[in-house]
């Protein structure tokens, strides 16, 4: 059955489509209002049945002028879900979300229009039935997720390892070092509960060799694995000749130097997984003293004050560990605060522990220009917060943002569309405007994270093999590795308000957690948000040591949609952190006996 009953004429009724085993089952989410405009396969409703809830998704693109179901109506096959004022073809058949995705032969299509592709009249060197472009953690997942299902994979890159930014130059190398100026300061923070362990020796060559053995053991495992699979990788910069061919431009080295050979790769599909490099402000000097977050990695030097531009997470990371080896910070950022995806609330803790490291936080203001000279970096600012006197630097760090490599790897040949900025449209099943060829990771947008990548490019994978596989994410969760880390998933305060989403919130405070306080780190919270209507979470965030590692719980819950209730019944072991998680589950229902007494629910 193709999905939703609609007449003729272009305003139509969707109904629910045939959903298998689900008779006059509750509607638990309405995900649209009237006014919405709709993408084909974009969710409508979500529906819980006692084994599970899926999301009916639409049949075609267009807006919707009236929503005829609410939260509690139950529905059953062919109850009208809305009216749409439909644009376009109907999307590729569509049933209820679990088998939406028209996988195979029912190629649906992205709706940016393609240039016209190239035709290559030449031969080639190898054949295969899949090739992943670039081998960051979207590109070898989804080689490796290609491969354990029988394709014959071919993954260019490149470079001599595989793993990407992630792996290579970004989550990896950063955490090694974030680790390292952890403990560094906490044995600090040691003297005041009678342990003093004097001042630290920097041995910045043996930190430097630490953090690139941290690297080559987890690029040598990747090496390791696509060997074991069978995949074979193609040393390095890949273009596209035409819809079906490849031209690799092999490299050699460290880097990318050119050997000066070629070798065309026929394929049946493709996975686009090229990535994303930093961006850089045109008007500042070529000068080996500004690095992006490659350049800080390196560890180099320890500067004695460095200037951080953006701050965004991967700035005020790296700010943190160059803190904590004695270098002075100082932040600029254009916008009017910190880390601007998170709630204020969090970045309000992270601000009062972290005043001690920056001399200054320069919020609403820009650089202008930047002059090198022999004794430093001088740079001069405008804006709220920008000092009179242009500063000296000894380094600085760019870290303004990250752009797509859309535009780099010859996609028009193939027909495949690039947006302006670089970036490469897709439907849920990861598919381009092309049918055989899929893009993933940050080479298709925000959020720009190895595990968005990791997930979209099993989808794709599976897609490609003919599976009905699709990305439907109900959360993707951020993490500040940083001190004290601050992380969230699913809807933030910010993002209820600007929605109209009516929600209600418990915070719990780790000045009530035995754990916290056990660790001399009470600052933190937990904080769990539910919708008002249905008490099912949809967001969560926690500030505090570990918050990383604490939100994996609150994105379990929003994926599962989860209730107070469900979270707060669950025992959590005691004396820990993750309590906290449970405790605001509790809070919210008024039960919570680690806090004095609250309203009940
Ligand atoms: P990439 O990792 O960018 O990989 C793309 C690959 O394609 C590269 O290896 C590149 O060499 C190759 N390539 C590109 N063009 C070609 C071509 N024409 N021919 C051959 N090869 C090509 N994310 C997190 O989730 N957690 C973190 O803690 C985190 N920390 C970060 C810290 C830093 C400093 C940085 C910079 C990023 C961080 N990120 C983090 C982001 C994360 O690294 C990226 O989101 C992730 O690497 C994206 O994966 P990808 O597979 O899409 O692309």
């Amino acid at each position: 059955d193709a999905g939703g009953g609609y007449g003729g004429g272009s305003l139509e009724e969707v109904r629910v489509p045939d959903i298998g085993d689900f008779q006059d089952v509750p509607v638990i989410e309405v995900l649209v209002r009237p006014g919405d405009t709709i993408r084909a396969e974009d969710p409508l409703i979500t529906v819980e049945s006692d084994k599970a809830s899926m999301d009916v998704p639409a049949p075609k693109a267009g807006k919707i002028t009236d929503v005829l179901v609410a939260v509690g109506d139950k529905v059953s096959k062919g109850s009208a879900i809305l009216m749409l004022e439909a644009e376009g073809k109907a999307a590729a058949p569509s049933a209820a979300a679990p088998s939406a995705a028209a996988a195979g032969a029912g190629e649906q299509k992205a709706a940016a229009p393609g240039p016209k592709a190239a035709t290559h009249t030449g031969g080639a060197d190898l054949e295969c039935e899949m090739l992943v472009l670039g081998a960051g953690p979207g590109g070898y997942s989804a080689a490796f997720r290609a491969a354990d299902l029988g394709m014959k994979t071919v993954l260019v890159e490149r470079y001599a390892t595989l793993g990407g930014v992630c792996l290579n130059v970004g989550c990896i190398p950063s955490k090694a070092l974030l680790h390292v100026t952890a403990v560094t300061d906490a044995a600090k923070g040691m003297a005041e509960h009678g342990i003093a362990f004097g001042k630290p020796k920097i041995d910045l060559d043996k930190l430097r060799g630490w953090k690139e053995k941290v690297v080559g053991k987890l690029t040598g495992g990747l090496a390791g694995m696509a060997k074991a699979r069978k995949v074979r990788t193609v040393r390095g910069v890949g273009k596209f000749l035409d819809p079906h061919h490849l031209e690799v431009a092999l490299t050699s080295g460290d880097g990318q130097e050119p050997t000066g050979d070629k070798q065309v790769v026929k394929f049946d599909k493709c996975i686009i997984a090229a990535g994303s490099q930093s961006v850089k402000l045109p008007f500042i000097p070529d000068d080996p003293r500004v690095v992006d977050s490659t350049g800080a990695l390196e560890l180099t030097t320890i500067p004695k004050r460095m200037l951080v531009i953006g701050g965004g997470i991967i700035g005020l990371e790296m700010a943190t560990v160059y803190s904590s080896l004695g270098t002075r910070i100082d932040v600029v950022e254009m916008l009017d605060g910190l880390m601007t995806g998170a709630d204020r609330d969090l970045v309000k803790v992270w601000e009062k522990v972290n005043t001690p490291r920056f001399d200054k936080v320069m919020l609403k203001t820009r650089t202008t220009d930047v002059k090198a000279q022999k004794n430093g970096l001088k740079v001069s600012f405008e804006g709220d917060n920008a000092p009179t006197e242009p500063q000296l630097y000894d380094m600085i760090l760019q870290s303004v943002g990250r752009t797509p490599n859309g535009n780099k790897i010859g996609a028009e040949n193939a027909g495949v569309a690039v947006d302006e900025r670089g970036f490469i449209a897709t439907d849920k099943q990861m598919r381009t405007n092309v049918g055989h060829i899929f893009a993933i990771g940050d080479i298709i947008g925000q959020p720009m994270l190895a595990h968005k990548a990791v997930h979209e490019a099993h989808v794709a994978a599976e897609a490609a093999a003919g599976q009905k596989s699709f990305f439907d994410a109900r959360q993707i969760p951020s993490v500040a590795y940083t001190d004290p880390e601050v992380a969230w998933a699913g809807k933030t305060e910010a993002e209820c308000k600007a929605e109209g989403i009516k929600y209600g919130k418990a915070v719990f405070p780790w000045a009530a957690s035995g754990r916290a306080i056990a660790n001399g780190r009470d600052e933190g919270f937990t904080k769990v948000l539910f919708d008002e209507e249905t008490h099912r979470i949809i967001g969560g965030a926690i500030v505090g040591t570990q918050a990383g590692d604490l939100i994996s719980e609150l994105c379990l819950a929003i994926e599962m949609g989860c209730d107070p209730v469900d979270i707060g019944k669950t025992i959590h072991p005691h004396p820990t952190l993750g309590e906290s998680v449970g405790m605001a589950a509790e809070l919210f229902e008024g039960v919570c006996t680690d806090l004095p007494p609250q309203k009940k629910r």
